[in-house]
């Protein structure tokens, strides 16, 4: 017997029936990202190692443990996208955008790749929506990128969420912080992680969001990185929490919150959906002015997010939300010998509708059960006697209701069946 495949662990396949889900929100996702005035980008879904290695950070469990990472036939390390910022950056850096008074709003929507464990709501190929405000420190800006993620989640009908906001303040304040946290962990160095004991060397502000029971219990001991900003992240943080409260958004400080990836600057935030247990962070991002000059560019500062697609389905199902959008479908049974006229009526009406039908003839019973079996929302009988009286029967199968008509109102009795609404919300 031949070798059976299957997908390859952390990984999966959207079938019809869930395919229309993803479309569903991806559609939104360009629809929102177009009314805040962003543009879309699409970047590589493999770049050099050594990008990701400077961009998100060599200390970084993701650069560490996470990245699939290959040689070429030539030698050179590729590594497949593991977030997809490092690479906008880039791709922004090598077009000549990045100038430090130029704006630039870009948002991507993709497949990114990290070799983790995979669980409940974490994969090794999962699907990130992402958008980036380049050339401003404007906290405006900030708070632009939390209410567009925020206002999307709410768009698809999501309640249960909780936006969590902090600062990790900025190459002034941020040495002295990491210096704070180094004392005030110091004496319990050992009861750290084996993880942590060397964050505290190389990154001491990671230990901070470390899962490990034991170590989330030694930090609570540690100051507040709220207490040690600088005059400047200070202000940068009112204006921010001043922006969210005029927008109407609620949300909770959290001086935890230190965003795994190092480039990151003031503003770090998270977006949090009540039913997703463990892995509960549907998004977060931040503002990483320090970016752009690591990955030579020029100084530019930006801020951006990205959002678990996946999670934001799984959360999705847990409300009872139903995205589902399927385009209706309309069934077109066919007489004996009329094989010729059926599809050459299919290929007019398939310039408006979905149309389906049978290659090979079948009995008229056998194509209305098939209709029924695809879930159509019409059927359309061409038989003979309609057709030697230019007729046509359109049966609403939702209704049950049959009737007969010249084959010129066709169109217009589709398009009325067809554009009932169907579900609750426009976009669905
Ligand atoms: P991060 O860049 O790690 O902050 O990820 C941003 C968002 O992507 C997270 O909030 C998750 O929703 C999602 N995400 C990250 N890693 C995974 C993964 N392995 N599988 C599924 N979703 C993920």
């Amino acid at each position: 017997m031949s070798k059976k495949f299957q997908a390859m662990r952390g990984t999966r396949d959207i079938l019809p029936g869930e395919v229309e889900k993803w479309q569903t929100v991806e559609k939104v996702a360009a629809m929102i990202s177009e009314r805040y005035g962003y543009r879309e980008i699409r970047t590589p879904h493999f770049e050099a190692t050594d990008l990701f290695a400077r961009g998100v950070g060599e200390t970084t469990d993701v650069v560490q443990k996470e990245m699939y990472t290959f040689p070429d036939r030539k030698g050179r390390s590729l590594t497949l996208r593991p977030e997809g910022t490092a690479g906008v950056v880039r791709a922004v850096i090598e077009a000549g955008l990045a100038k430090p008074d130029r704006l630039h709003k870009l948002w991507y929507w993709g497949p990114m790749f990290r070799y983790d464990r995979p669980q409940a709501g974490r994969y090794r190929q999962f699907y990130q929506w992402g958008a980036e405000v380049i050339g401003t420190a404007n906290p405006w800006a900030d708070v632009e990128i939390i209410v567009l993620l925020a206002e999307y989640l709410e768009e698809l009908g999501l309640t249960d969420l909780v936006i969590k906001l902090n600062s990790v303040g900025d190459a002034t304040c941020r040495p002295i912080y990491q210096k704070k946290v180094r004392e005030a962990l110091a004496s319990r160095r050992d009861e750290l992680c084996p993880d942590c004991r060397e964050r505290l060397e190389k990154n001491p502000l990671r230990v901070l969001d470390c899962k490990v029971p034991g170590c989330r219990e030694i930090v609570k001991g540690v100051p507040s990185v709220l207490d040690s900003l600088c005059e400047d992240c200070r202000e940068h943080l009112d204006e921010v929490k001043k922006g969210l409260d005029a927008s109407g958004l609620t949300y909770e400080m959290d001086p935890g919150l230190v965003r795994g990836l190092d480039y990151y600057t003031r503003t770090a935030f998270e977006i949090h959906h009540g039913k997703l247990g463990a892995q509960s962070a549907v998004g977060g991002g931040g503002r990483y002015d320090g970016l752009f000059k690591i990955l030579g560019g020029p100084e530019v500062p930006a801020v951006g997010f990205s959002m678990g697609v996946e999670r934001v389905l799984i959360a999705l199902q847990e409300e009872g939300r139903d995205v589902f959008h399927q385009t209706p479908l309309v069934y077109l049974a066919r007489g004996a010998n009329l094989s010729d006229e059926a599809f050459r009526l299919a290929r007019e009406l398939r310039r408006r509708f979905a149309i389906q039908l049978e290659y090979a003839e079948k009995s008229l019973g056998a194509q209305l059960r098939q209709a029924d079996r695809l879930g159509a929302t019409a059927v359309l009988i061409l038989g003979e006697d309609e057709m030697a009286a230019g007729e046509i029967t359109v049966k609403d199968l939702k209704s049950g209701d049959q009737r007969r008509m010249p084959r010129a109102d066709l169109q217009d009795e589709l398009a009325r069946l067809l554009s009932e609404p169907a579900a609750s919300r426009s976009h669905t």
